[in-house]
């Protein structure tokens, strides 16, 4: 159930609504749009029954109760009234006029592998550094990251850069170290439907970067991402990274850019596009990250190495650093051509 409030509703008439929404067992969602707040009651399906028995449609303040048509309720472009989701990261704002440039390397290896990226990739113009210290990896002998070293690292590049960080949480037993470096929290493929740990993020309040499943339908993404936002965690973003189909020979994933416009049609949520990991080759990721930029994706994640052919993690598909400034440059080109804007540091 949606409660749209008037123009002219008050913060006490707000408050009024929200707390006879939770007398009655269900929880109260408002969001602040440029013209209306909207609040969103949401409980299980009995919680929403005595929610439309309370009689919010004559409170001081209310417009109309309407509801929410799609099975993810707060992750809904009709939540918002059709208004774009823009987050701020200390600082660098994600979605609608704003894109996002977010690199770094696969992997934290090192103290000067992560310096040496974390420097280049602020110089050309980056909004926010990545870098994973707990990597999903296919097989348990590969490396499986410095874990709370690498976060060591990361909150090193952040002094020093300025840049926030984006790294990957697998396991809730990690969430504390992780809170304490990460500006936001990756959700990796693998972990799309993880839904306890979906709900321990949306708990923490730290913004989320959540990567579609290998095989997910959009539905299942945004159910996902629903599990965040319920436990009142309102920055999330949705990561397009790359989906299995029947062609494999040339490429490690089909990278499936028609979820942009559909996302940004059914969710006011921003999207991210991922061409490292859809594509595995380096020589395919400028032309996916042009192609995404003015298709209206809200930003880029891509990986950045200073020596690919020796990283431990994803090589051949990361963009060494000494050509990144003019990966950044022709970004920043297409993601003109959609009408956004880079938002750096
Ligand atoms: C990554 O970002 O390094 C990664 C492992 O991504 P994904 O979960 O999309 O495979
Ligand atoms: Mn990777």
């Amino acid at each position: 159930m949606m409660i749209v409030m008037k123009e002219s509703a008050t913060d006490e008439e707000i408050a009024a609504v929200a707390e006879k929404i939770e007398r009655a067992g269900a929880r109260a969602h408002p969001s602040r749009g440029a013209r209306v707040t909207v609040i969103g009651a949401i409980g299980d399906v009995e919680q929403d029954a005595s929610v439309e028995s309370i009689g919010l449609e004559g409170l001081p303040g209310v417009d109309r109760v309407v509801p929410i048509l799609k099975p993810y309720k707060l992750a809904s472009a009709q939540f918002r009234h059709g208004e774009r989701t823009v987050l701020e990261i200390d600082g660098r704002k994600v979605g609608g006029e704003h894109f996002a440039l977010i690199a770094g390397p696969c992997t934290v290896e090192s103290r000067e592998q992560t310096m040496h990226t974390a420097r280049v990739v602020r110089d050309a113009g980056a909004t926010l550094l990545r870098g994973g210290a707990y990597k999903p990896r296919t097989s348990p002998y590969a490396f499986q990251g410095l874990g709370v070293e690498g976060l060591r690292l990361l909150a090193e590049a952040k002094a020093e850069t300025g840049l926030p960080i984006v790294t990957e949480l697998m396991d809730i037993r990690d969430l504390d170290a992780v809170l304490e470096v990460a500006d936001v929290i990756q959700i990796g493929a693998r972990n799309m439907q993880n839904y306890p740990l979906l709900t321990e993020i949306g708990r923490s309040g730290r913004p989320a970067l959540l990567k579609r499943g290998l095989s997910a339908p959009l539905d299942e993404l945004l159910m996902a991402a629903e599990y965040i936002l319920k436990e009142g965690n309102q920055g999330v973003m949705l990561c397009e990274r790359g989906i299995r189909t029947f062609e494999n020979d040339y490429r490690r994933t089909t990278l499936d850019l028609m979820a942009v416009p559909i996302l940004k049609e059914l969710s006011h949520l921003p999207v991210i596009v991922d061409p490292s990991h859809a594509a595995g080759r380096r020589d395919l990721v400028p032309a996916l990250s042009l192609a995404a930029a003015a298709a209206g994706a809200d930003g880029i994640i891509v990986e950045v190495h200073p020596n690919p052919d020796e990283a431990l993690c994803d090589g051949p598909q990361a963009l060494p650093t000494d050509t990144f400034a003019e990966y950044a440059a022709t970004v920043e080109r297409a993601a003109a051509l959609a009408g956004t804007a880079l938002s750096a540091v």
